[in-house]
């Protein structure tokens, strides 16, 4: 299926690696031009050229390194270019911990990754798309949104407000001008991210890392954990023409794991 957004710019968050490199694959292949962000310069280097390998339609690959959580970061990456079409919000998720042990700055901390940095982003380019008349925001929050995961209340909090203002966000004047505001939970996905909370579990609790993972993918109805490219390309239906009625939406991506009718 040609999903119609080839030559459209997108923002992609993350990208050098997981998730957001699994949605900035599928949308260079859909002919999208891509700016795409991490930290570290060496490694996004990388993800570009393997991206420019993969690209269809002409497709642009720009690298640039930043934190996208701060102001200087986010002014590097509007230096750029300001009229995105698609913009992925995504960045590190919050540690782990018991919340007796976080104070005031771990909070902001999260909510500034997690929370502050894609209502700026949505903030700086939604205007734009609604008088071009096609705009498509996708946040990856998480599963902890719909059900949330004890040692992970940083997440479950900071994500939780983020949740709660695209909700009202997705259904203003935007709607109607071709803008729509959606949000991918993500499950058990097999990046680092799982890897390294895999293995910080199994340090907790003495067991082997494989023994760790093979007990969460059994909880998983799918039996395995999802795969970033899949992740991207439900990302990029997200982003394209055909899924211009879809605003406002928490769609969860978690092998069956939620255990709700709805
Ligand atoms: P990952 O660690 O594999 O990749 C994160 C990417 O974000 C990397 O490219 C990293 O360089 C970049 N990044 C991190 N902080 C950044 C910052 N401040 N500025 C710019 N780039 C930054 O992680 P992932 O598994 O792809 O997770 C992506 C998001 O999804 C995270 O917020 C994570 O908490 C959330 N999530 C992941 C899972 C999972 O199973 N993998 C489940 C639920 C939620």
């Amino acid at each position: 299926m040609d999903l119609g957004i080839a030559g459209r710019w997108a923002l992609v968050g993350g990208a050098s690696k997981g998730l957001g490199w699994g949605c900035a694959q599928a949308l260079v292949r859909e002919g999208v031009h891509l700016v795409i962000v991490a930290r570290g310069a060496p490694e996004l280097e990388d993800a570009a050229v393997q991206l420019r390998q993969q690209a269809t339609a002409g497709a642009k690959v720009v690298p640039l390194a930043c934190d996208i959580t701060t102001v200087a970061g986010r002014e590097a990456i509007f230096a750029q270019r300001a009229d995105f079409d698609i913009v992925v919000t995504n960045a590190g998720g919050p540690p782990p911990g018991d919340f007796r042990s976080w104070d005031r700055d771990a909070w902001l901390r999260a909510l500034d990754a997690n929370m502050l940095t894609p209502i700026e982003l949505i903030k700086a380019t939604v205007d734009g798309m609604a008088e071009r008349g096609f705009g498509r925001i996708v946040n990856i929050t998480s599963s902890s949104v719909k059900a949330p995961i004890d040692i992970l209340g940083l997440s479950n909090g900071a994500r939780s407000g983020l949740t709660g203002f695209v909700a009202g966000v997705a259904r203003s004047s935007l709607a109607a001008k071709g803008v729509t505001i959606n949000n991918l939970l993500p499950g058990a996905f097999d990046t680092d991210r799982l890897r390294a909370t895999q293995a910080a579990a199994a340090a907790r609790s003495g067991q082997s890392v494989e023994a760790v993972a093979a007990a969460r993918r059994q909880a998983i109805p799918a039996q395995r954990f999802g795969r970033a490219d899949e992740f991207g390309q439900v990302c990029a239906f997200l982003c394209s023409m055909q899924a211009g009625y879809l605003t406002g939406q928490n769609i969860l991506l978690d092998g069956g794991t939620y255990p709700g009718t709805f």
